[in-house]
């Protein structure tokens, strides 16, 4: 067991052709991209779909709107019908309050 080689990576490899990031791992059956995300940008439209089980999430899109987006947009939603459904009777739980005081 002895370690004789040093394997020494320099930083993170390099990136290659900047490449839109289309394909998301999905929040329902958390398969890993699985979840593509088209925009309409006649009709203003975005949509991500699971091509695993189907579930799909459609919203409104603009110039600016970049897959990813969409794609967060619905992460935030799932996040929201999550809440909905959990109860929450936490009183006075604001601990952690995140005083993240950025100083650059
Ligand atoms: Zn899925």
């Amino acid at each position: 067991m002895a370690k004789k080689r040093k394997s020494r990576k320099a930083g993170p490899p390099p990136k290659k052709a900047k490449k839109l990031e289309t394909a998301f791992d999905c929040p329902f059956c958390n398969h890993r991209g699985s979840v593509e995300c088209s925009i309409d940008l006649k009709l203003r439209i975005a949509e991500a779909s699971c091509a695993v089980c189907k579930e799909a999430y459609t919203t409104q899109a603009d110039a600016l709107t970049e897959p990813v987006d969409v794609y967060s947009e619905w992460i935030d939603a799932c996040e929201r019908v999550n809440e909905g459904v959990d109860v929450r009777r936490s009183r006075g739980e604001e601990e952690d309050a995140d005083d993240a005081d950025d100083d650059f």
